[in-house]
């Protein structure tokens, strides 16, 4: 079923035609010199994220150490540019103008397992880091707890700050401690008691990035670790339409029922606009079946919260988060 394309179509190729140069030469050059030319310009988010769509970021960044985060976030207050720290962009949809400002992927150092034996049933992982990396880990070192995140395609930081969450278990369950650098730079650890963890967020100081975490885990065999892990990927493939570019769930499970579960009785399954279609396979993930634009993706979202909202009285949340102009 077609619904009607919406009008930001024609308000997207306006805004293209009139919209100036984002940064320039000194703010390239600045750029360029504060992360060592690892900077690139003007690039289209649907590279860097899993939804594939959303129109450029001014800058993307490679930061790979504590010294030259701690210069990029100074760098920002004092010019007020804005940023937004990028994990693998698995909860996120940028829309079709893009990002103002700095978009900062956490790479080298701050992507690192801390490889030290000592530390028992702890691991800790710098935030840049991919999940299943971490998890390779927890295979090889026999530690168990940690399972429910796999087939979960973000980073060791992306699901602290999102509390990602699957199969009855979050992250909040496992995590011990993280340690954050503020807008202004300073270090700070703070301990899962001192985290104000909710489904699918942690409240934190604006700005503020998470550097590290370590996670509290359970000594099991490698083989069961593994084996663990096998079910709920499999779980996952049974029930979502992996086939496709996607930003997983779209809406929050609402207390004591399931988003897709309203979604589907509200008989949206199968509804496009554009590139995107409300999944026949789970009804509260969007997929982007090809050349979806963002525009599409959130006149879906603004179709499903009106008819759950009309039909069934749920205000669904959104889980992923729209980001950009
Ligand atoms: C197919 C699919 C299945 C999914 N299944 C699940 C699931 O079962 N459970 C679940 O909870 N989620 C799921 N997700 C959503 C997503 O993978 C998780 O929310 C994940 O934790 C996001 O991590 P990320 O690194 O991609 O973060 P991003 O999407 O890049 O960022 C998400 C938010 O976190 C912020 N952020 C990221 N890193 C940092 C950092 N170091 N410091 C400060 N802020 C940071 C970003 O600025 C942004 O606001 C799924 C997504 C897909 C595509």
């Amino acid at each position: 079923m077609n619904i009607k394309k919406p009008e930001c179509y024609e308000m997207k190729k306006k805004a293209e035609r009139s919209f100036p140069g984002a940064m320039d030469e000194a703010q390239r050059k600045t750029l360029i010199d504060l992360f060592a030319e690892k900077v690139l310009f003007e690039q289209p988010m649907e590279q860097w994220t899993t939804f594939r769509v959303g129109g450029n970021a001014d800058a993307l960044c490679f930061v790979e150490d504590m010294f030259t985060l701690r210069r990029v976030l100074e760098y920002a207050k004092k010019t007020s540019t804005p940023y937004l720290i990028l994990g693998k962009g698995s909860n996120l949809l940028v829309k079709d103008l893009g990002l103002r400002g700095l978009a900062l992927l956490l790479r080298g150092h701050l992507a690192l397992m801390e490889r030290s034996e000592k530390e028992g049933d702890h691991l800790s992982a710098g935030a840049g880091l991919h999940l299943s990396n971490l998890l390779n880990e927890c295979r090889r070192r026999g530690l168990g707890g940690l399972e429910f995140l796999a087939g979960i395609p973000g980073t060791v930081g992306g699901a602290v700050l999102m509390n990602a969450g699957a199969w009855g278990k979050e992250t909040a369950d496992v995590l011990q401690e993280i340690e954050i650098m503020s807008s202004s730079g300073e270090l700070i650890k703070k301990n899962r008691a001192k985290l104000h963890f909710a489904y699918r967020s942690l409240d934190m100081l604006e700005g503020s990035v998470v550097v590290k975490a370590t996670f509290k885990c359970t000594k099991r065999s490698s083989e069961e670790v593994e084996e663990r892990m096998r079910h709920y990927r499999e779980k996952r493939k049974n029930s979502q339409p992996l086939e496709y570019a996607s930003g997983g769930s779209v809406f929050q499970n609402p207390p004591g029922d399931f988003a897709g579960r309203l979604i589907e009785q509200v008989g949206l399954k199968g509804f496009r606009v554009g590139g995107a279609v409300i999944s026949s396979k789970h009804a509260n993930f969007i997929v982007n079946t090809g050349g979806a634009k963002a525009c599409d993706v959130l006149a879906l979202m603004d179709l499903a919260r009106k008819k759950v909202r009309e039909k069934m009285g749920v205000d669904l949340q959104p889980e992923i988060r729209v980001v950009g102009k």
